[in-house]
């Protein structure tokens, strides 16, 4: 008889063998598929009020030209008590009820002292500086017009991060008005520094908040916001918190090469040779983790998603590399999983005909919580191994480390959230891919929580340090709504005590 199957394919032992272990292996994907199980929490909607007039106080906030420089020398402080002048005559009861205290010149720590001095104390954090105008001429509405039109507040810090700033404060107003004292001690920290590192302001605060080992219960700052469609097979809303931020690392790199007349070019130069090295890194970038914070975030989308996308998250022991290969193809999921890599300045030659015999460039990383800086610097080195060009890292800020996840203070940024927004969304953490001065509170404190309830549509990413940022009026809303809420809901928190004070029963 002659045989009908060609040699290279297995015996009937065999396919029946792979058979049964592809079977199996369903059946462990379909068990696990459908035994995820809800982390969200149930929540009945609240609705605090929010004075009608709250818009207009954030609008005025929004004229004052509170522009970050590099160099304190260069910053026009007058711009900066201009602000703090308008809160005041904003949030009389605010500026009356709490105690302020001016760190650094321009950064304000406003104390709101609670009922139990032994319990440790919540902050709630925000800055006031904005970044520059880059083209006035591509905002629908001046920057600084402070106008409210279509449903939105324009103006360069609708975002970033005004609307917390000023949210901020109009919540302890109404809550002050309505005769409420807390339990627990609210700081509200506003630094001035933010967009340029935070060393004199969000630093500043953070050391005198915790001075005398305290460590606060709740740390609440910008970072992490609602967005949609994020995920495929995700249709709620998503809230994603940031339990953590990136590390930051610049590395110099300089090239040399020999000099001359344009006219008679040598084999390479110094601006090839930097360009060889700045594509092998970007060819080479650090390997992505699905690990971390990234891992945590999947268990909490996964009971919350659709078919395939479930079975996708909630078997990654077997679909780790098809995740790899959707999360890596955005920007924004490719930051989530691994340490970014990026060249930000290129500085070479002074004349067209003229061949410099020196380039530099510097490239910039944001490293994963898992990483360290010295090791992203060794990465740097041996994908570069070989080339002449001389590697210096430059700035460097290790990544700060992980809030805690399944705790009380989580579930209830979880409750807070989902009390103030709409029904479906769905919370999540995350990992910024960047930094706030949050950071400066991660050695304090294990539950700091980067997020502001706006919602993020896909053209809006942009404004932040854009043209045309601006804030929904009903989100305005929805931030004083949930700071007010936050406010009420961490005087319910477990107790922790702060070191040293007694329980107070
Ligand atoms: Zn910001």
């Amino acid at each position: 008889m002659p045989r009908m199957l060609p040699d290279w394919l297995p015996g009937p032992y065999l396919l029946i063998g792979t058979g049964l272990a592809l079977g199996a292996v369903l059946a462990v994907v379909a068990v696990r598929t459908s035994q995820v199980e809800s982390r969200q929490t149930e929540t009945e909607p609240v609705a605090p009020a929010v004075a009608a007039d709250a818009p207009r106080r954030l609008a005025e906030a929004l004229k004052i030209r509170t522009i970050t420089r590099r160099d304190p020398a260069k910053l026009d402080s007058a711009a900066f008590r201009d602000f703090y002048r308008h809160v005041a005559q904003a949030f009389p009861t605010v500026h009356t009820a709490l105690d302020t205290t001016h760190v650094n010149g321009l950064s304000r720590l406003y104390t709101w002292r609670g009922s139990a001095p032994s319990l440790s104390p919540i902050v709630l954090m925000a800055h006031v500086d904005v970044v520059p105008i880059e083209d006035a001429s591509a905002w629908t509405h001046p920057p600084f017009g402070g106008r409210i039109a279509d449903g939105y507040v324009w103006g360069r810090g609708a975002l970033d991060d005004k609307a917390s700033a000023v949210g901020i404060l109009e919540a302890i107003e109404a809550l002050l008005n309505r005769g409420v004292t807390p339990r627990r001690t609210v700081h509200v920290a506003l630094g001035h520094d933010e967009e340029v590192g935070g060393t004199r302001g969000g630093r500043a605060l953070s050391e005198r908040i915790t001075a005398g080992d305290v460590s606060p219960a709740l740390v609440v700052d910008e970072g992490g916001a609602i967005t949609r469609g994020a995920l495929p097979g995700l249709t709620d809303p998503l809230a994603v918190v940031g339990v953590a931020g990136k590390g930051f690392l610049s590395v110099a790199l300089k090239a040399d090469g020999p000099g001359g007349h344009s006219s008679v070019p040598p084999a390479r130069t110094s601006i090839e040779g930097l360009n060889e090295a700045l594509t092998r890194l970007r060819a080479n970038p650090l390997p992505s983790r699905l690990t971390g914070v990234a891992g945590t975030m999947f268990d909490y989308l996964a009971p919350e998603v659709t078919l395939p996308m479930r079975t996708i998250l909630a078997n990654r022991w077997l679909t780790t590399p098809i995740l790899r290969a959707v999360l890596n193809r955005r920007p924004a999921t490719r930051a989530a999983i691994r340490t970014t890599t990026v060249p930000t300045r290129l500085d070479a030659g002074v004349k067209d005909n003229v061949i410099p015999t020196e380039a530099r460039a510097v490239v910039n990383f944001r490293i994963l919580p898992s990483q360290s800086v010295d090791e992203v610097v060794a990465h740097v080195r041996r994908v570069l191994d070989g080339l002449s060009v001389q590697v210096e890292p430059i700035r460097s800020t290790p990544p700060p480390s992980v809030s805690k996840i399944d705790t009380p203070a989580f579930r209830m940024m979880q409750r807070t959230i989902g009390q103030v927004t709409a029904d479906s969304v769905v919370v999540a953490p995350y990992l910024l891919p960047g930094r706030t001065d949050s950071g400066y509170y991660a050695d304090d404190s294990d539950a700091v929580y980067r997020f502001v309830p706006y919602q993020l549509g896909p053209d809006d990413r942009s404004r932040i340090h854009g043209a045309n940022e601006r804030i929904a009026v009903d989100d305005y809303r929805t931030v004083v709504q949930f700071y007010t809420q936050l406010i009420r809901n961490a005087d319910r928190l477990p107790v922790a005590h702060t070191s040293g004070a007694e329980p107070d029963g």
